[in-house]
């Protein structure tokens, strides 16, 4: 008997992991969450979880937008490994060896962000916008940038949460918190970097506190520097510090400010509440840019 082929991505996560089993982006047959614990136990989930799929062969192929920093080299020995990362267990994790030996399924492998920027992509808030940004705000920041709809690869992935960007010590003594460059933008904006100021995590500071309006303004000099170089026709911020939806009038501000009109473009002058705006999919644009992966991977 004929039938259908069907779809797994997975949106593997420094905290959890979304499995998904599709038959089209719009349309789930299964999803499934679970805690990120040690590579051999949470592998053991995803393997569980796609296995009825895989061994009825409808599913061929996975897409899996995974957290970082990871090699993305083909030519590397090591690529599909989560290189060097502060989560504990993880480092050299082979992302693809152990599904695509116990799943007899090919891997279709790339970054969280660009996953996420892929699923906005599809049928987000950046479909029909190209070049597009997808920007996360999370334990780290990253950026999934793509020109006709590809995300940009070249010597490695790009990685824009570690950008320079101006801070004054004395309006803001903390130091940073990057373990390679201190105050770079994730060293002074992301979820940790706001917790190691305030001894408190980021989503117990008050709304009205002061801080966010430096969160607002380096993040803005970040989309600013963005803007300049890779001239995106849309930006979205996710993750969970953009969960502050105030945050987004106030970087939007802060974004014209610092251009001060010098690119003259109307998404920037006029409509820049539907220039820089929050993910469409919400907290699945990840899993379902991995299942745009395992498809791109097919056809
Ligand atoms: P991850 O980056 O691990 O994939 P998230 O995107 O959810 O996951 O980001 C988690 C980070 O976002 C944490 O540092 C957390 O403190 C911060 N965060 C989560 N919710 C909020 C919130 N409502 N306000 C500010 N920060 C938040
Ligand atoms: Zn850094």
């Amino acid at each position: 008997m004929a039938f259908d082929r069907l779809y797994g991505g997975i949106e593997a996560g420094g905290t959890k992991f979304v499995c998904a089993v599709a038959d089209g982006l719009n349309h789930f047959l299964e999803e499934s969450l679970f805690n990120t614990t040690s590579p051999a136990e949470t592998f053991q989930q995803v393997i569980h979880f796609f296995q009825p799929h895989t061994t009825s062969g409808r599913i061929k192929t996975i897409g899996l937008g995974t957290f970082g920093p990871l090699d993305l080299d083909p030519q590397s020995a090591t690529y599909g490994f989560i290189k060097a990362t502060p989560k504990p267990g993880w480092s050299n994790t082979d992302m693809i060896g152990p599904l695509q030996r116990e799943l007899g399924v090919k891997i279709k492998l790339d970054t969280d962000v660009n996953a996420a920027a892929l699923g906005e992509f599809a049928c987000g808030a950046s479909a029909g916008f190209d070049p597009s940004l997808y920007i996360t705000i999370g334990t780290g920041i990253g950026g999934g940038y793509l020109k006709n709809g590809k995300p940009l690869q070249g010597l490695v992935n790009t990685e824009m949460g570690h950008v320079r960007i101006p801070h004054d010590f004395e309006r803001d003594p903390f130091k940073g918190c990057c373990p390679f460059h201190g105050d770079c933008l994730e060293g002074l904006a992301s979820g940790p970097a706001i917790q190691g100021r305030f001894d408190e995590a980021a989503e117990t500071l008050p709304d009205d506190d002061p801080f966010w309006d430096l969160e607002a303004e380096y993040l803005a000099y970040a989309l600013m520097n963005y803007i300049l170089v890779l001239s995106p026709r849309k930006i979205i911020l996710g993750g969970g510090v953009m969960q502050r939806d105030f945050l987004f009038p106030l970087i939007r501000r802060k974004v014209q400010e610092t251009l001060n009109g010098y690119v003259e473009s109307r998404s920037l002058l006029e409509n820049i509440e539907t220039y820089i705006v929050p993910p469409k999919l919400g907290n699945r644009s990840g899993v379902i840019g991995a299942l745009v992966l395992a498809m791109s991977a097919e056809s």
